[in-house]
């Protein structure tokens, strides 16, 4: 089973929730002690509900309040709360009805269920979520840091003035005049409005950044402000102040050292019992009504409802088992991913972002990027990188062929899609449907889209000198005609220098000759009145070798992965960047080799001295250089020797000279381990090629793991 250390002691604790809920709903210690069931129900695990608050606010609202995702992130999760909202709805209806709560039904008070109270008695908690979620939200688009804050602290009052401590409210006439006609659009305070922003926003926060308070004081300090909040519990129970006791003043304090602790938990857990705390919750009431219909019907009340222990005890065990079907019966519905089993590419969103924001630096104002998202994004992933360039106000991309461009628009992808190279004219239609703009390879190739008969976006190539793809920019009678074409609609012109990663001054002065060569075809097509589209020329190593070229667009590929074409490349401009990509894979067995005795295709590699042999789960197949026989892996944070030669899907690594290698442990191909590094240069180096090869080659058998 899949098991997760990060957030272990969360994920413990949502069962220990889950269980406090449910003693919540079914007081097991009454039957021994009045008293000692208000402490363990009415103020102890008063914090089950607020903890499940905070760990929303936490992986929904934290990223979205730093601007890290964006809101459709929030909006995709309040969609998923109100879906499981909806489902439990349905399923109670049934019990709803044979317990009598929707008689008298009118139109406003199944509103007034819907939105704040809950359809059944625990459902309250979805729409809160989703309300609190929203409200925290709209709240941060004008309030920041403490101010926000405050303002969720003053709601979480005018509702622990309507709880717990509502008594004095009641005192005092006015305010008991407004509470009541609160009470007219929801039964309690504690919903939406007034308790869930808090504890969202708190969860928000704390999640954010390691806590820098030692964990014996988050335990103490836990300690005693949950001694505080039952004395709190006790003292509003004594004067008779409470209309409800779901909401404490102490319990925002209780919370935040809870929280801290818990993150600081290193717990290893199932995953699945994050989905199992939730089905607990949703179904525990329904299991309640089982448990007393069975109990009535075998004659067995006395013992499985009145002795509230065993009541309790009961109702958890089958409120789990339910739980467990239902969490068993979606997991086989979404069988889990495979995660780092075999051989995989990790994506360092921080160095992805941090590369962009190096480049766009280098842009003069109005310049902006248009990343290459070809070759899978250069190996990365073309989804998740697009999505992660999106979020980082990337508005137009770039890619070698329709099918390429589909597959972003399928993926959700918007803004402007330029194709670089040639479409075939059956699939012009597709250029519509997925709205990609064309580029236009040359002259005839314009007249056949324009034939195409419905105005399509594109950009036009002018071959400058790479005798590539354009029409060429000494052309100007073809190029004014294609401007003239009635069904283009010419948003680009764009040219590519060939040499411009190159440091000679022949390579430097053929850039100057293609530049002027372009330069010089727009300034002819000024004159003639042609309004220019958007004009673009730089690759990567055009925009560091020759950073003040004029253009709209910079279409960076390489350097956004945060690499040059190859090690030791001389730019003009130095940019900080930093490679995206790293590459792992696993030892599958390790073997002993005696000396004389051979391994792998063709018996390539022949021990020497005693050898232990590592098979990894990666090859050629996978698009590792069959030519990097003789490079270096690291396991361990050390550098092993490849052997042999590479085969389709697996790899001979020498493990000799590292202590205790086995199955199973994690071999870096590519990236950092211990203080080791190996870069995608060193991969080109030996392939005698350059990391756009390497990269671009990495295949589609790589899982893609975007951290
Ligand atoms: C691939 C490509 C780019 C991006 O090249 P890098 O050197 O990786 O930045 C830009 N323009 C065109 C036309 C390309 O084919």
């Amino acid at each position: 089973m899949e098991k997760q250390t990060k957030y272990g002691g969360l994920d413990a604790f949502k069962i220990i929730a889950a269980l406090l809920v449910v003693a919540i709903h079914t007081s097991p210690l009454t039957t021994y002690s009045p008293d000692g069931d208000f402490l363990l129900t009415r103020s102890l695990a008063r914090v089950a509900v607020p903890f499940f608050f905070m760990v929303t606010g936490h992986f929904v609202l934290g990223g979205v309040l730093e601007g890290e995702q964006p809101v459709s992130s929030l909006w995709r999760q309040v969609k998923k709360i109100l879906l499981l909202y909806l489902i439990a709805v349905i399923l109670y209806i049934p019990v709803g009805i044979y317990a009598g709560h929707y008689q008298d039904l009118t139109p406003l008070s199944a509103l007034r269920l819907l939105v704040f109270d809950g359809t059944f008695y625990h459902l309250w908690y979805f729409p809160a979520c989703a309300t609190g979620l929203l409200l925290v939200y709209l709240l941060s688009r004008v309030l920041r840091g403490w101010g926000l804050m405050a303002v969720t602290v003053l709601l979480y009052f005018i509702g622990l003035f309507g709880d717990s401590y509502y008594g004095l409210s009641a005192a005092l006439p006015p305010l008991a005049a407004a509470y009541e006609a609160g009470f007219q659009v929801f039964s309690f305070t504690r919903n939406g409005l007034f308790m869930a922003p808090i504890f969202l926003l708190l969860g928000a926060r704390l999640g954010r950044k390691p806590s820098s308070v030692p964990a014996a004081v988050n335990g103490i300090g836990l300690v005693l402000s949950l001694i505080l909040l039952s004395a709190e519990a006790f003292a509003l129970r004594h004067f008779d102040l409470q209309r409800h006791d779901s909401m404490y003043l102490l319990l925002p304090v209780v919370m935040v050292f809870l929280y801290r602790l818990l993150l600081d938990w290193k717990i290893q857990v199932p995953v699945a019992c994050r989905t199992l705390s939730t089905w607990v919750y949703i179904l525990h009431p329904a299991m309640i009504v089982v448990i007393r219909g069975f109990a009535g019907a075998v004659g067995l009340t006395a013992l499985l409802v009145e002795n509230s222990l065993i009541h309790y005890l009961a109702v958890c065990a089958l409120a789990f088992l339910a739980a467990g079907v239902v969490t068993w019966f979606l997991s086989r519905r979404h069988p889990p991913q495979p995660s780092r089993s075999r051989a995989w590419i990790e994506v360092d969103r921080a160095a992805l972002a941090h590369n962009v924001t190096a480049l766009q630096a280098l842009l003069p104002p109005g310049r902006q990027l248009m990343p290459a998202l070809k070759a899978n994004a250069y190996g990365h992933g073309a989804l998740p990188v697009a999505r992660e360039l999106a979020r980082l106000g990337v508005t137009a991309f770039c890619v070698a062929c329709l099918e390429e461009g589909v597959q972003l628009r399928k993926g959700g992808l918007k803004g402007e899609i330029l194709i670089l190279g040639y479409t075939h004219p059956d699939q012009f239609p597709l250029l519509r449907r997925y709205k990609l703009t064309q580029t236009i390879v040359d002259f005839p190739y314009a007249a056949q889209l324009n034939q195409f008969g419905k105005t399509l976006p594109v950009h036009l190539a002018v071959d400058t000198g790479m005798h590539r793809l354009g029409e060429p920019s000494h052309h100007l009678e073809q190029i004014c005609q294609i401007f003239a074409m009635k069904h283009l609609d010419i948003r680009g012109i764009y040219t590519h220098l060939c040499t411009a990663d190159g440091t000679t001054p022949q390579d430097r002065a053929y850039v100057q000759r293609q530049v002027q060569a372009f330069s010089q075809l727009l300034e002819e097509l000024k004159n003639r009145g042609l309004p220019l589209p958007k004009v673009h020329l730089q690759a990567s190593h055009g925009l560091l070798n020759y950073p003040h070229l004029p253009g709209n667009y910079a279409r960076v590929g390489i350097a956004l992965y945060g690499l040059l074409s190859s090690y030791g490349d001389l730019t003009a401009v130095e940019a900080d960047l930093r490679p995206v990509l790293s590459l792992h894979a696993r030892v599958s067995t390790v073997k002993p080799l005696s000396p004389g005795s051979a391994a792998g295709y063709g018996l390539a590699f022949v021990a020497q001295r005693p050898t232990q042999v590592a098979v990894v789960t990666i090859g050629y197949g996978d698009g590792l250089p069959r030519s990097l026989s003789g490079g270096q892996v690291l396991i361990h944070g050390q550098r092993a020797p490849i052997i042999g030669r590479i085969c389709m899907d697996q790899t001979l690594v020498d493990v000799t000279d590292l202590p205790a290698v086995q199955a199973g442990d994690q071999v870096t191909l590519i990236g950092t381990a211990g203080g080791e590094t190996i870069t995608a240069y060193d991969l080109a180096r030996q392939g005698d090629t350059i990391t756009n090869e390497i990269l671009s080659r990495l295949g589609p058998r790589l899982e893609r793991i975007v951290i």
